[in-house]
């Protein structure tokens, strides 16, 4: 389920701006180092066009459900599936839509996930949908890397970028934390770090035996702001998991020991000790 909270503030202001004086463009590229915001404020636009809702989108009507959900049939979301690329089988089904009208709305929307990782011929096959004239369709590519995308197909997008508000925010989260200034600076890795550490927090709520394997990994010549680092996002994604019902419970657990590792790291045991303790206890 998307969470629309997610979305980019500054951003949504500016495409309900352009949807209320009928600006939206055809395709857009969206720039977030993270993505996740940049999905959220994708789906975001989704929904303002389909939320029956009084206030829109207000993500709670039947059609904002659906599309939250994944399953609106006028809305695509393309994405990697634990794949390396995304391949030309999975931009040619859209090429097919392009051809049917809207099911339900007055749009259809294509969703493209790391578009970085679009092979050659998957960009080559979206050159031609973004050439195509006038169909009711809103493409929006979300990547972390601009330079990555094809200059043609990227000056057939309306660029919008996301980095320095999200990194504003998540500076400010950091502080929060109780990461210094200079510690937030020292963190040069951290899209890389965060993504391990999404990894680690997914094989824990799984009981992956390859858990044990990565916290070895991921302990190993970690400065402190680097520890601290970590132990924010799994307690992020923690908090997150704590509002759905079906990862409540788990959430809740790990929750519980995340502040003993905290404590433990305040008692000068490793962080490759705290971490196996919150796995194996786990
Ligand atoms: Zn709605």
């Amino acid at each position: 389920m998307i969470d629309l909270k997610k979305a980019d503030q500054h951003q949504i202001t500016f495409l309900n701006d352009a949807y209320q004086n009928k600006k939206i463009a055809h395709a857009y590229l969206f720039v977030d180092p993270i993505q996740e915001s940049g999905i959220a404020t994708a789906y975001w636009l989704a929904c303002r066009f389909m939320c029956t809702g009084e206030k829109k989108p207000d993500g709670q009507c039947n059609n904002c459900q659906r599309i939250l959900s994944g399953n609106h049939p006028d809305v695509f979301l393309v994405k990697l599936d634990g794949k390396q690329s995304l391949s030309i089988e999975q931009i040619r089904p859209l090429k097919a839509e392009l051809a049917k009208s809207p099911v339900e709305g007055t749009h259809r929307f294509f969703i493209i996930e790391n578009a970085e990782k679009l092979t050659l011929a998957a960009n080559n096959a979206l050159l031609n949908l973004l050439e195509e004239p006038v169909a009711p369709v809103v493409t929006i590519l979300v990547t972390n890397n601009e330079s990555k995308i094809l200059p043609t197909v990227r000056s057939r997008t309306q660029i919008l970028h996301f980095e320095e508000e999200v990194q504003d925010n998540r500076a400010l989260e950091l502080l929060e934390y109780g990461l210094s200034n200079e510690e937030i600076a020292d963190l040069t890795n951290s899209e890389k770090l965060e993504q391990e550490t999404k990894y680690l927090y997914q094989e824990i709520k799984e009981k992956d035996n390859f858990a044990l394997v990565r916290v070895h990994h991921l302990a190993e010549n970690k400065s402190s702001a680097e520890q601290k680092f970590i132990l924010f996002i799994l307690k992020k994604l923690a908090l997150t998991d704590l509002e759905q019902d079906l990862t409540r419970q788990s959430a809740a657990r790990i929750l519980d020991l995340l502040v003993h590792c905290d404590q433990m790291r305040a008692s000068n045991v490793s962080f490759r000790n705290c971490l196996d303790y919150l796995v194996l206890k786990y």
